[in-house]
């Protein structure tokens, strides 16, 4: 058994709903494999277990480790491509880094950093927008399996709409996706997920044998992008004579509780009420709609609906893996929305970034806070000594005004430390 020391914060009871932030100062949580067993002061924990390890992280702050619910492995390198909108964005930044993925040299180079740019920012679990290529696909999970987060991926589809080596069949995908499965569904801590591109590139059949795979694989999960951005929508109403964006994904069956949609900026009040209708969840993505220009999440009207939300960091459009970064910038684009915008306290952000997401990905019994039965995920966030970062955390009036420091000004080189199930986590690039 080890004993951790620190001070902790976490969000087990739902903001959105009325709970508010929790934060004990000087907390002890002794952890026996990997399940916290007990919580509660240092000084009670450490007179009743005087002989277990004590891992002491007091300075700075101990949070469950950040969930990170739309991330694309192929994008790492991609990251930074300022000034265009998505379809040029896409077209010249991201697909031409996505087509070296076809040597799986590469890959397995991108897969190291990735993970570890993950690791780095203190994210333990993620939902992981894989690579059009089923040798790249087994070479992250192989990497995420190494380092031991929490990773939820799979292959990516297209078949139409993107340069000719990022296309496939719907039986190779079927065929392709499936035998990862096998590989990697359930095993440790990585899980499937059938992955269209967004239905611009993607036909009715490929759509169905995605919804075939889905049925295949038990307790699968989906994931793909919607209304993002309105010439994108536009073309997804040229290609397809339905009603709304959600539709060409709902009519296969697509969307249920282990349904997680990327965006949705601009989405209609129909598509809010089949989602919340169908328990499905929607990644929100600040930094990536703000590079791309897509536009203002509408929060107030996602949580009106009762539709989940949770946070990604949509590398390689999004600005970097720091959730701290990205739950700012939601917060910042919450607040441009003035009366329309919903006023997000420190206590939100933090949720949206730990147990939004571990709900989201179906993990809320083991992780997204550090309450007893739950694994140990977490992260010591501790600034160096004199930056500014480690001035207003001493300065801080009390637990939410230190949490608001952290997500101001904390970035990944203030992490200082990473587990899972109570294992150190290797974040360095191999
Ligand atoms: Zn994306």
């Amino acid at each position: 058994m080890t004993l951790f020391r620190g001070t902790v914060l976490d969000t087990p009871d739902d903001p959105f709903a009325g709970g508010s932030l929790r934060a004990t100062a000087d907390a002890g949580l002794l952890v026996h494999d990997g399940v916290i067993t007990e919580r509660g002061d240092f000084g009670d924990l450490h007179a009743r277990h005087p002989d277990e390890d004590v891992v002491d992280l007091s300075g700075g702050l101990v949070l469950p480790g950040f969930v990170d619910t739309h991330v694309h492995f192929p994008q790492v390198r991609a990251i930074g491509g300022l000034g265009l909108p998505l379809l040029d964005w896409l077209e010249q930044c991201a697909l031409p880094e996505e087509a070296r993925l076809a040597d799986l040299g590469y890959a397995e180079s991108v897969a190291a950093e990735f993970v570890s740019g993950l690791a780095q920012a203190g994210t333990t679990t993620a939902m992981v927008f894989g690579a059009h290529f089923a040798p790249a696909v087994d070479a992250l999970f192989t990497e995420a399996a190494r380092v031991g987060l929490r990773v939820t991926s799979g292959l990516v589809v297209s078949d139409r709409l993107l340069r000719p080596e990022l296309l496939t069949t719907p039986q190779r995908a079927y065929d392709e996706g499936k035998a990862l499965a096998e590989r990697w569904h359930g095993v440790g801590r990585t899980r499937y997920a059938v992955i269209p591109r967004f239905s611009l590139s993607c036909g009715n059949e490929l759509l169905d044998s995605c919804s075939q795979l889905l049925k295949d694989v038990e307790e699968c999960y989906f994931t793909s992008h919607i209304n993002e951005n309105t010439r994108e929508i536009a073309t997804v109403a040229r290609l397809f004579d339905l009603s709304h964006y959600l539709e060409t994904y709902d009519q296969h069956d697509l969307i249920g509780r282990r349904s997680i949609l990327a965006h949705n900026v601009h989405p209609t009040d129909a598509e809010l009420k089949v989602l919340a209708s169908r328990d499905a969840s929607v990644s929100h993505c600040p930094t990536s709609n703000s590079a791309l220009g897509s536009g203002l999440f509408p929060l107030t009207r996602h949580l009106a609906y009762g539709v989940r939300v949770a946070l990604g960091t949509d590398v390689g459009a999004g600005t970097g893996f720091s959730m701290l970064k990205e739950a700012l910038q939601a917060y910042f684009m919450q607040a441009l929305l003035s009366e329309q915008g919903f006023q997000l306290e420190p206590a939100h952000l933090l949720h949206l970034v730990t147990n939004a997401g571990a709900n989201a990905l179906g993990l809320a019994d083991q992780a997204g806070d550090l309450s007893v039965g739950k694994r140990f995920d977490a992260q010591w966030l501790c600034p160096a000594a004199d930056t500014t970062f480690d001035v207003a955390l001493r300065n801080a009036s009390g637990a939410e005004d230190a949490l608001a420091k952290a997500f101001t000004l904390g970035t990944t080189a203030d992490v200082r430390g990473v587990w899972v199930d109570g294992e150190p986590i290797d974040v360095s690039v191999i």
